[in-house]
C-alpha cells in the first residue's frame, strides 16, 4: 500500500496533502490497485474553499474575453494532450480508449462554448424606458461554485461545470469521484498551465465528509451535482435548505420504443452501442428496448443476439474491444445481481454474459453483454437503473402504450423512438415525459452548445447543465436603471408608483 502513487489535491494552484484518510483506486481491467487516493477532510476543503473565496476579487474584475482565452488555450492543450488524458481515464473507469477520446471531445465542446462567453454575457438594454430613464440588466457572477461529479464521465462531467463557471468570473471547488479522479486533476493541472490564477479552480478529492462541507459552507454561491438521484435529491434539499443555488442531475432509465415500421436492421447497430458502450455506464444509456408488436419484437431480439456473439470484450487498452469492465467490484456485483434478481422474477435471458473470461484478466471487472425479453413493469430489472451492459425487451401493442409506460417511469433523462413514421416520431417527442428525446437517435445527448437535463426525477433543479442554462445557472441577473437629471432642474417627489401612464 506505501508504495502506491498518492493523489492529492490542487489548492491554490499547489498538489497539497490533506486528511487522514485514503483509499485505493483500482485498475478496473486488473482488479488491482495502482493508486492511493488521499481524501479530504473538512479543514482541507476549507482550504479550497477559502483559496477560491480570495481568488474570486481578481477573477471578476478580469475582463471577460481575457477570461475566454485561457479556455481557448485549454482547450488547444486537452487537444495536445489528449492520449495522456484518456489513459489516466481508461486506467481507472475501464472505457475503452476510442469511447475515452469521444468522452474527452465532447468535453472540449464544452471548453470552446465557455470561450464565448463575452458573448454570452452580453446584457440587455432598454433606453428610454422612461422620459430620460434607461434601463439595462447584465449577468453577474455568484462567487465561490462549486461541483461534484460522478464515475461514469470523469473528464467530461467536470468540464460542463468549470468552464463556463469560471469563464462567467466564478471560481471554482471541484470534488470529483473518488473512483477514477486522476483525469479530472490533470486537466485541472493543463487549466493552470493555461493561464488560470491559482486558486480559481481547486480540485478537492474525497468522499461525503468533503461534499459535507461544500454543503454546508457558506462562501459557496451554488452547487452543480451529477450523480445518482438519492444522493442528488439529498444534495438539492440539503443546498437550497443552505441557502444556496443548485442543480442536481440524477439516475436514468433509458426507454427506446421500435415502431412496426422501423428499420430493424439499423435499429439494433444504434441498440448495440447504445446499451453496451461504455458497458451501459451512461446516464443516456438504453438499457430498456420497448417493441410496438411482436414481430418487431422477435426481429430486434433475433438482431440483437447475433450482433452480441460477434462483441470482443476485454481491456479498454486495447482499442479493437467493444466493451471494457465495469468501474469496481461492488459495481460489478451489483449489476450481476439485477441479472440473477431479472432471471427469478421471470424475464427470459436469451444472453446471459455473467460467466465470461478475459484471458490475463481474470481478476478484471468483465461482465458480458446480457440481454433479457419479456420485461415487465413490475420486475426490479425494470424499476431500477442497472448501469450496466444489461438489455431489457419489453413487449406493448401501440405507441400509445409505450408511451404511458415511459410515462409513468419515476426517471425521464433520455428516450428515443425508430421509426419512418414522421407523424408518429413527431407526435411522440411532443407529448413524452422526457427532457432528451431521439428520433432515430439512440443517444440525444445534446451537443455544447444546447443545454442537458432530464425531466421528473431525473433533475432537480430548474437549470439544465451546460449549453445557454449554465450562463443563467453561473449568474446572476441585475437590472439597473439609471437617469441623469439636467443640472440645476428642480425635480417633483412623485408619491404615485413611477409608470407610463
Ligand atoms: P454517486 O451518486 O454514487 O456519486 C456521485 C458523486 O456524489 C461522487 O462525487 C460521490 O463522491 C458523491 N457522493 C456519493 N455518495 C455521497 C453521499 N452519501 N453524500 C455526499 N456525496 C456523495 O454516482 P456515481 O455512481 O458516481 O455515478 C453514477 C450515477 O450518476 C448514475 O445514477 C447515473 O445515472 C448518474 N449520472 C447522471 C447524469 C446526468 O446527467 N443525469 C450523468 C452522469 C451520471
Amino acid at each position: 500500500m506505501q508504495n502506491l502513487p498518492l493523489i492529492q489535491h490542487l489548492i491554490d494552484g499547489q498538489l497539497v496533502a490533506g486528511g487522514s484518510r485514503s483509499q485505493d483506486v483500482f485498475n478496473p481491467a486488473t482488479g488491482q490497485a495502482e493508486k492511493r487516493l488521499l481524501l479530504a477532510d473538512k479543514a482541507t476543503v476549507e482550504q479550497a474553499i477559502a483559496s477560491a473565496h480570495a481568488a474570486y476579487p481578481a477573477w471578476r474584475a478580469t475582463p471577460p474575453l481575457k477570461r475566454a482565452r485561457v479556455m481557448s488555450r485549454l482547450k488547444v492543450l486537452l487537444e495536445e494532450n489528449a492520449e495522456q488524458i484518456c489513459a489516466l481515464l481508461t486506467a481507472e473507469h475501464g472505457k475503452v480508449v476510442g469511447d475515452a477520446m469521444g468522452e474527452l471531445q465532447r468535453g472540449i465542446e464544452n471548453v470552446e462554448y465557455a470561450s464565448y462567453a463575452p458573448e454570452l454575457l452580453k446584457g440587455e438594454h432598454s433606453k428610454n424606458v422612461g422620459t430620460g430613464v434607461d434601463s439595462w440588466s447584465e449577468f453577474q457572477p455568484l462567487g465561490v461554485t462549486a461541483g461534484i461529479t460522478p464515475f461514469n464521465f470523469p473528464v467530461m462531467v467536470p468540464l460542463w461545470m468549470w468552464p463556463m463557471a469560471i469563464a462567467c468570473g466564478n471560481t471554482f471547488v471541484l470534488k470529483p469521484s473518488e473512483r477514477d479522479p486522476s483525469s479530472a486533476l490533470l486537466v485541472a493541472q493543463l487549466a493552470l498551465q493555461a493561464g488560470l490564477p491559482p486558486g480559481v479552480l481547486n480540485v478537492v478529492n474525497g468522499d461525503k465528509e468533503a461534499v459535507d462541507t461544500l454543503l454546508a459552507d457558506k462562501r459557496v454561491q451554488a452547487i452543480s451535482f451529477v450523480g445518482s438521484t438519492p444522493i442528488a435529491e439529498t444534495i438539492y434539499a440539503t443546498g437550497c435548505a443552505n441557502g444556496k443555488r443548485v442543480q442536481a442531475l440524477g439516475g436514468a432509465k433509458n426507454h427506446a420504443v421500435v415502431m412496426p415500421d422501423a428499420d430493424v436492421a439499423n435499429a439494433v447497430s444504434a441498440l448495440m452501442g447504445a446499451a453496451y458502450g461504455s458497458c451501459g455506464e451512461r446516464c443516456m444509456a438504453i438499457p430498456l428496448v420497448v417493441a410496438v408488436g411482436d414481430a418487431v419484437a422477435d426481429a430486434v431480439v433475433a438482431g440483437l443476439r447475433v450482433e452480441i456473439a460477434k462483441m470482443k470484450v476485454g481491456p479498454g487498452t486495447d482499442a479493437s474491444n467493444d466493451m471494457g469492465p465495469l468501474v469496481t467490484q461492488v459495481h460489478f456485483d451489483k449489476v450481476k445481481g439485477f441479472v440473477d434478481q431479472g432471471v427469478a422474477e421471470g424475464a427470459t435471458l436469451v444472453v446471459d454474459g455473467r460467466s465470461i473470461t478475459v484471458p490475463g484478466h481474470e481478476r478484471g471487472y468483465f461482465l458480458g453483454a446480457c440481454l433479457f425479453d419479456h420485461v415487465k413493469p413490475g420486475m426490479t430489472i425494470y424499476q431500477e437503473e442497472i448501469f450496466g451492459p444489461v438489455l431489457g425487451v419489453m413487449r406493448v401493442n401501440t405507441l400509445q402504450e409505450a408511451m404511458d409506460l415511459i410515462d409513468a417511469h419515476e426517471y425521464g433523462n433520455g428516450t428515443c423512438i425508430f421509426t419512418r413514421d414522421g407523424e408518429a416520431a413527431r407526435y411522440f417527442s411532443d407529448n413524452i415525459l422526457v427532457g432528451m428525446v431521439g428520433v432515430n437517435v439512440p443517444l440525444p445527448v445534446p451537443v455544447a452548445y444546447h443545454s442537458f437535463g432530464g425531466w421528473k426525477r431525473s433533475l432537480f433543479g430548474d437549470l439544465g447543465a451546460y449549453g445557454p442554462d449554465a450562463v443563467r445557472f453561473y449568474t446572476k441577473r441585475k437590472t439597473i436603471t439609471q437617469r441623469w437629471p439636467s443640472a440645476g432642474v428642480r425635480e417633483g417627489t412623485a408619491f404615485s408608483f413611477p409608470s407610463n401612464r
